[in-house]
């Protein structure tokens, strides 16, 4: 079955949005298996985004990322990684429909409180970096 890997920033625990976000995609019907919570190194952060490595803000995205603590999920369920993009909106608040994750709660691009693996193979690479196999349900 179809897996993605979702993360709540540092923004969106600090502003106390976990259940608010895991709960939108509970009630849409898709399956959490895989769940923690941890402060990623820099380093880390500089491998979960090194596609972006050439852009002018990749060094503060890698700094905001690992400056506090991170849920990472997996989450399961058919069409979950292109809608799973779809509940989390576009990627700058300013353009995110309501209705949306980030159109409903974020503000600024640099705040947009939440990840989602953009295609197939992004998943299956962000999962296994995130988890180990025997972490996952
Ligand atoms: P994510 O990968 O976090 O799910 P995304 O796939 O919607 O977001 P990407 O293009 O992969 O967007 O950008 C990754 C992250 O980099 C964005 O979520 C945002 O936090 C940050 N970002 C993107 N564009 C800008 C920008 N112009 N200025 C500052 N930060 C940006
Ligand atoms: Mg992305």
């Amino acid at each position: 079955m179809e897996r993605t890997f979702i993360a709540i920033k540092p923004d969106g625990v600090q502003r106390g949005l976990i259940s608010e976000i895991i709960s939108r995609f509970e009630r849409k019907g898709f399956k959490l298996v895989g769940i923690k919570i941890m402060v990623p190194s820099k380093g880390f952060a500089q491998k979960h985004y090194h596609a972006l490595k050439e852009r002018p803000f990749f060094n503060g995205l890698s700094n905001f990322l690992s400056s506090g603590p991170v849920i990472a999920m997996v989450w399961e369920g058919e069409g979950v990684i292109r809608y799973g993009r779809k509940l989390i909106g576009a990627t700058d608040p300013q353009n995110s429909e309501p209705g949306t994750i980030r159109g409903d709660l974020a503000v600024v691009v640099g705040r947009n409180i939440i990840h989602g693996s953009d295609g197939p193979e992004t998943a299956k690479d962000e999962i296994s970096l995130w988890f180990k196999p025997e972490e996952l349900v």
